[in-house]
C-alpha cells in the first residue's frame, strides 16, 4: 500500500515546534518580505509566509513595492534591512519583473539574513558541507523523505529539474545524505528509463503529470514537487503536480500529494530558517525544531 506523506501534518508540527522553541529564546526573530509588483500568485504566498511567521511569534514585516519599482530603489531597502536589527532573514518573492536585475537583488542580501539560502555564499556552503541557511523547499524534501527512508545512503536519486532553487540544492543535500544522485533536465536522453531507476524520485519541473505512473518503480518514494493549475471541465481549475498522482498512487511506495505536500513544507522550513538565522546572528544556540 502507498504511503501518503503528509506535508499538511508535517509542517504543522514544524510550524508549532518553532513557536516553542521562539516562546523559550527571550528575543523575538524578525523575518522581512520583499514583494514587488501584483502578481496574485505571488501575494498569496507572501500573505501565507506572513500569516505562519505571525502565529510562530516572530515579527513580520512586508515591503509591498510598485511593479515599476526602480532596481536602485529596490537594492536601497536591502540595505536598509541589511542593517536592521530588528531584522533576523530577508526574503524577497520571485519572480520579479524583467526590468530587475534578481540575481544581483539576490546577491546583495546579507547572507547571515539570506532565509531562502540563494546567495551564492550560502550555496557554496551546501555544496561544501559546512553549516548554512539551506533553500527551503528542498529542506523540507528532505525531511519528507527522512520520514519514510531509514536510510537515504546508497539509495538511487533521480531529480527531474535543475533550478537553483529546487533542483541543484536538492541534489547536494542527498548527495550529503550518500545517495547516488543524478540530476535530469529538459535535454535528458530517455528520462522515462531514468526514473524507473530511482529509489527516491524528485519531481521538480513545472509540467502538469508529466511524470507517468509506469515510469516509477513500486519500491520508490516520490517527492512532487510541481505545482501546476489546470483548468478543468466546469471551467474551474485544480492544482496538480509534476507526477500523474492517480496513477502513482497505490504503485509506489511512497508519495507526497499536490496539494498538501512540498508546499506547505516549504513554508514551515522557510519559519525554522528565520529561527536559526536569528540564534546564529545573535550567538544564541539554536533550539532543536
Ligand atoms: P524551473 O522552471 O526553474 O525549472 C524547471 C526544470 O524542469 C528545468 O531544469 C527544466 O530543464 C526541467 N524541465 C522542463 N521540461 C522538462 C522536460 N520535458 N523533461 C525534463 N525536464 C524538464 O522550475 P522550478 O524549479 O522553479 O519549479 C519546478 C516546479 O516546482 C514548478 O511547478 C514550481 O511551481 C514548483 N515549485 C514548488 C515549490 C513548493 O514550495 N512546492 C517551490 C518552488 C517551485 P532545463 O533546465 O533543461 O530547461
Amino acid at each position: 500500500m502507498t504511503r501518503l506523506i503528509d506535508g499538511k501534518a508535517m509542517a504543522a508540527n514544524l510550524r508549532a515546534s518553532a513557536a516553542r522553541a521562539v516562546s523559550g529564546l527571550g528575543f523575538k526573530p524578525g523575518l522581512a518580505v520583499v514583494l514587488v509588483g501584483e502578481d496574485p500568485a505571488s501575494a498569496v504566498y507572501v500573505r501565507n509566509k506572513g500569516k505562519a511567521t505571525i502565529e510562530a511569534g516572530l515579527n513580520s514585516f512586508e515591503h509591498k513595492l510598485p511593479e515599476d519599482v526602480s532596481e536602485t530603489k529596490l537594492l536601497s531597502l536591502i540595505e536598509l534591512l541589511n542593517n536592521d536589527n530588528t531584522v533576523d532573514g530577508i526574503l524577497v518573492q520571485l519572480p520579479l519583473p524583467a526590468h530587475i536585475n534578481a540575481e544581483r537583488v539576490l546577491n546583495a542580501i546579507n547572507p547571515d539574513k539570506d532565509v531562502d539560502g540563494f546567495h551564492p555564499t550560502n550555496v557554496g556552503r551546501l555544496w561544501t558541507g559546512a553549516p548554512t541557511l539551506a533553500p527551503c523547499t528542498p529542506t523540507g524534501c528532505m525531511r519528507m523523505i527522512r520520514s519514510v527512508v531509514q536510510k537515504i545512503a546508497g539509495k538511487e536519486a533521480i531529480i527531474v529539474g535543475r533550478s537553483n532553487i529546487v533542483g541543484k540544492p536538492m541534489a547536494a543535500m542527498l548527495l550529503a545524505e550518500s545517495a547516488t544522485v543524478s540530476i535530469t533536465h529538459s535535454q535528458t536522453i530517455d528520462l522515462r528509463e531514468r526514473c524507473r531507476t530511482a529509489d527516491i524520485l524528485i519531481a521538480a519541473v513545472g509540467r502538469p503529470e508529466m511524470i507517468r505512473g509506469d515510469w516509477i518503480k513500486p519500491s520508490a518514494v516520490v517527492i512532487d514537487v510541481g505545482i501546476n493549475r489546470v483548468s478543468k471541465e466546469d471551467g474551474k481549475s485544480r492544482l496538480v503536480g509534476d507526477v500523474a498522482f492517480e496513477e502513482a498512487v497505490g504503485r509506489v511506495q511512497a508519495i507526497t500529494p499536490v496539494p498538501g505536500g512540498v508546499g506547505p513544507m516549504t513554508i514551515a522550513c522557510l519559519i525554522e530558517n528565520a529561527v536559526r538565522a536569528a540564534c546564529i546572528r545573535r550567538a544564541h544556540p539554536i533550539p532543536e525544531m
